[in-house]
């Protein structure tokens, strides 16, 4: 294992991590986790449960990375820290879920009707998700054809759109085919986000490279997500992992090649949350911001973790709400929040039940589907 030793220790990354704010801890910070790898690699200290802690305590979020003025790529630390990790039954069930999302959804979609029975094993996974309507999805080719499309767009749903919330992917397609694009939704697997988070890199890349043989085997102009946490692996971390990348567009440079006019105006109060990925790695928020305002949604920008952090909100649970309720209250004036993440949707539903919070693609679509039909929103 060999971890990078460069870091200055100006503790710039310590402002914004919010792994570091839950704990409130140098151990739980990045510059403290770089400093017990190193001692790790070093053999100064042994890799037990209190070091797994920390660790594992990091919700990948990439605001260090940002903030970091020697660039150090302290998530890639932290993963190659993760996989020398002792697996516990836990890490396995990542395992599993990543490599066979439908048969862990289907799964669900049959506990979930046993609202009783989810309520006596109160995990917190199960809790996030007992609020929507969990439906097997169908995991062959689909097609949206146009008869003289502008090009075709290959779409990657992320596991939180394509099973829980699939209204994301039905307004991306809308979206693609009113620009002329003609759609493909590739049968595909799961990113493997999840398995280098839990430990395992080389189940990561082999999803990686079976990701890279479905979507290269198709003439495609490129590939748009709705999740910026696929976007971010799919097109950055496939490159560190096997050594290629997938072509991954965004929404926002589609829109800027057309000069449809299309107006709309929400008259509520609509906040636009930024997800960790989308600030730190995907980097495209100004651009959805500037295509909602002049969809009519004229929304405040805000930023900040949700919380959520995949693996982080099974380990962590107390902290991942602590992150959570404070969003809650900073939302709270918010009549509509507009997210640009799937999974930090899941994660205010539990927390924010009769709130409007809808993704960026849903609210574009409301916005198209009102024009056609003659209205304003
Ligand atoms: S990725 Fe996020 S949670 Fe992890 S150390 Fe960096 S800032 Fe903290
Ligand atoms: S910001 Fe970068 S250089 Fe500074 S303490 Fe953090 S990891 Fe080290």
């Amino acid at each position: 294992m060999e971890f990078l030793t460069e870091c200055n220790k100006c503790g710039k990354c310590k402002e914004t991590c919010p792994g570091y704010q839950a704990f409130l801890k140098e151990s739980f910070s990045p510059r403290g986790r770089l400093r017990l790898a190193k001692a790790l690699q070093e053999k100064e200290i042994l890799y037990d449960e209190s070091l797994k802690k920390r660790f594992f305590s990091c919700l990948l979020c990439g605001s260090c990375e940002t903030s970091c003025p020697l660039n150090i790529n302290i998530t890639s630390i932290l993963y190659r820290a993760r996989t020398e990790s002792k697996k516990t039954l836990l890490q396995y069930l990542f395992k599993y879920f990543s490599l066979y999302p439908h048969i862990f959804f289907s799964i669900l979609s049959i506990l979930n009707r046993f609202d009783k029975f989810m309520s006596i094993i109160n995990l917190p996974y199960f809790n996030r998700i007992s609020s929507l309507e969990i439906k097997p999805q169908s995991n062959s080719l689909q097609v949206h054809s146009k008869v003289k499309p502008a090009g075709r767009i290959a779409i990657f749903l992320g596991c939180t759109s394509k099973y829980l919330i699939p209204s994301i992917t039905e307004a991306l397609i809308y979206i693609l085919n009113w620009l002329n694009y003609e759609v493909i939704v590739p049968k595909q697997h799961c990113c493997g986000a999840p398995l280098l988070s839990a430990g395992f890199e080389k189940e990561a890349k082999n999803l990686a490279i079976k990701n890279l043989e479905v979507y290269k085997s198709f003439n495609i102009d490129g590939i748009l997500t709705p999740c910026p946490t696929c976007a971010h692996f799919i097109g950055d971390v496939y490159k560190e992992l096997i050594g290629e990348k997938l072509k991954v567009l965004k929404l926002a440079d589609l829109f800027r090649e057309k000069d449809r006019e299309i107006s709309g105006q929400y008259k509520g109060n609509a906040f636009f949350h930024i997800s960790c990925h989308t600030s730190n790695y995907v980097k495209d928020s100004d651009d959805i911001l500037s295509l909602l305002q002049k969809f009519g949604y004229n929304a405040q920008k805000k930023t900040g973790c949700c919380g959520f952090g995949g693996l982080f909100s099974f380990l962590f649970e107390k902290q991942s709400m602590d992150i959570l309720r404070k969003k809650v209250l900073e939302y709270e004036k918010a009549d509509m929040i507009i997210s640009s993440c799937p999974n930090c949707i899941i994660q205010f539903k539990l927390a924010m039940k009769n709130k409007k919070i809808v993704h960026y693609a849903e609210a574009i679509e409301k916005i198209l589907k009102g024009a056609k039909n003659g209205r304003a929103f």
